[in-house]
């Protein structure tokens, strides 16, 4: 509890600061729960212990010292996964009890180090546990402007680290080409952490809006705990990063690697294979491997009968030699994952019946089988909650 305050009162103390602002935000949010939360225990004459753990501090020892039933240290401990920051309690954090007169507990906080939290209370139907959403110290940088020239051009006279240029066109690469089909006079606005700014992730995208022929595009980057890998959502917290499938087919064999240096069957010279032959029946279903929109789906030379599908962040995927495309699928038309989308065939330049299948980031080809796919990751019901928070903190700028 005091870690919270002191925190909140140091932040309201500084500068318009955007980060600071979402601190304060954060902070009020906490200090409105835990408002709540003090309501409902200060009836009667409590005693308030703060605790700073020390080497070797945990709950049972604790408890003990100051004389609490253990009976309500097990009652605490059988929420489980909600009091799990309390199964191994770290130096350096604070944790607050408020016992009655009965050395009853009533109400504990714990407020780890790292930002991360616990507020547990008690009533007539037992414990209670919610999480705090973490509140990092984090150094965070806004740009906004408008586009005359050029995405890079114009992001990167703003401030933006160039790296960070690609990982923005990345974000709306579903709705829209930022790089082809900007607007002059559409706009910007941008958060990011700052690698020279002492971020300890580097240079990253937090949240990021665009505006594009009136209509709002919004992107929200969110880690679930301070050492989390932040992830991308658009504003309702579905993750904008795409879960892939590894194989596009079932009951198949892979009748030729991806190899950028491999001799053509047919045509005996170099020609490198930028997929993977997965050899199987004629007429076996074809799944797109992810989310995404059909950008081709016609011949294409050699390739035969040939899907494209655009999945976000830049990722696209192929499919060739197909026997049919599934029953009124359309280019422009939006696949989900597993969903099927064609038959494998022998259509174009090929030997036998299978599929040719592609995955490429950025137009370049990789190795379907080795390569990292994107790690999608959504939001829990608990992190949800955090998420919202966190957003509505973010523009308060
Ligand atoms: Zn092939």
């Amino acid at each position: 509890m005091l870690g919270v305050l002191s925190r909140s009162i140091f932040s309201l103390s500084k500068e318009n600061k955007p980060q600071q602002l979402v601190i304060n935000v954060l902070s009020m949010i906490i200090l409105l729960c835990l408002g709540c939360l003090n309501i409902s225990v200060s009836a009667s004459q409590n005693t308030e212990k703060s605790i700073i753990i020390k080497q070797g501090d945990n709950l049972y020892k604790l408890f003990k010292k100051h004389h609490v039933p253990q009976k309500q240290l097990q009652a605490l401990l059988k929420l489980g996964k909600p009091t799990e920051l309390l199964q191994s309690l770290k130096v350096g954090s604070t944790l607050d009890l408020t016992l009655n007169t009965n050395n009853q507990l009533n109400k504990l906080v714990y407020t780890a180090a790292s930002g991360d939290g616990l507020v547990v209370h008690y009533d007539s139907s037992g414990f209670h546990a919610i999480k705090i959403a973490p509140v990092y110290p984090q150094q965070y940088k806004t740009i906004a402007g408008t586009f005359h020239h050029s995405l890079y051009q114009d992001t990167v006279a703003a401030g933006l680290p160039p790296k960070l240029v690609q990982p923005l066109a990345d974000l709306f690469s579903w709705k829209v080409s930022l790089a082809k089909a900007l607007h002059d006079g559409d706009s910007f606005h941008i958060i990011y952490t700052d690698a020279e700014d002492g971020s300890t992730h580097g240079d990253e995208l937090v949240a990021a809006e665009i505006t594009h022929k009136g209509e709002l595009l919004e992107a929200i980057c969110y880690q679930t705990s301070p050492t989390a890998k932040r992830h991308c959502y658009t504003p309702e917290g579905s993750p904008l990063t795409p879960v892939f499938s590894r194989y596009p087919v079932n009951y198949s064999h892979i009748s030729d690697h991806f190899n950028p240096k491999r001799k053509h069957p047919i045509l005996h010279v170099i020609r490198p294979h930028w997929g993977v032959d997965f050899a199987a029946k004629k007429g076996t279903p074809i799944h797109a491997t992810a989310d995404g929109k059909i950008t081709y789906l016609a011949r294409k030379g050699g390739f035969g009968r040939f899907i494209e599908i655009d999945h976000n962040q830049g990722i696209s995927t192929r499919y060739a030699h197909l026997s049919g495309y599934k029953k009124g699928l359309k280019k422009g038309a939006h696949v989900k994952r597993n969903e099927v989308i064609g038959y494998v065939g022998k259509s174009g330049l090929c030997t036998g019946s299978h599929l040719h299948y592609e995955y490429r980031v950025h137009g370049i080809a990789k190795n379907p089988l080795t390569v990292k796919l994107p790690q999608g990751a959504s939001l829990n019901q608990e992190d949800m909650a955090a998420f919202q928070a966190f957003k509505v903190g973010i523009w308060q700028n």
